[in-house]
């Protein structure tokens, strides 16, 4: 299965380790509201900055998702709803005085580094 593994992907480890050569630190798989989910993929806590970085297939990316050949109407729900509590989670998140950033996974690290480097900036 695609995308399975949830925690220290690979686009994932690439952000991280540009940002910390770059002096940046952060924490990592912890949760913006104490106790709530969700639980972002990097934070920011002083600065209030969320990242989440999300799977093509789990996260149903417009590019690169595509429902597998077998269960279609149970993955279409699924991802389905994985969108909308992600757009739920952000909205949530930005109602509470985060910024947050969802990145694809398919983004070019330098491209997904700045713009996670421009919310850190504001
Ligand atoms: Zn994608």
């Amino acid at each position: 299965m695609r995308g399975n593994r949830k925690r220290d992907t690979q686009p994932e480890m690439r952000i991280r380790r540009r940002l910390h050569s770059l002096g940046y630190r952060y924490v990592v798989d912890r949760r913006p509201l104490p106790g709530r989910f969700p639980v972002a993929d990097l934070l920011f806590p002083r600065r209030r900055v969320a990242v989440f970085v999300d799977g093509c297939f789990w996260h149903g990316c417009q590019e690169h998702f595509k429902v597998p050949s077998t269960n279609v109407a149970y993955w279409e729900v699924k991802i389905a709803r994985n969108r909308s509590r992600d757009i739920q989670s952000t909205q949530m998140l930005v109602e509470a005085g985060w910024r947050v950033v969802r990145v694809w996974e398919h983004e070019p690290n330098h491209v997904a580094v700045a713009r996670i480097v421009e919310a850190l900036a504001d």
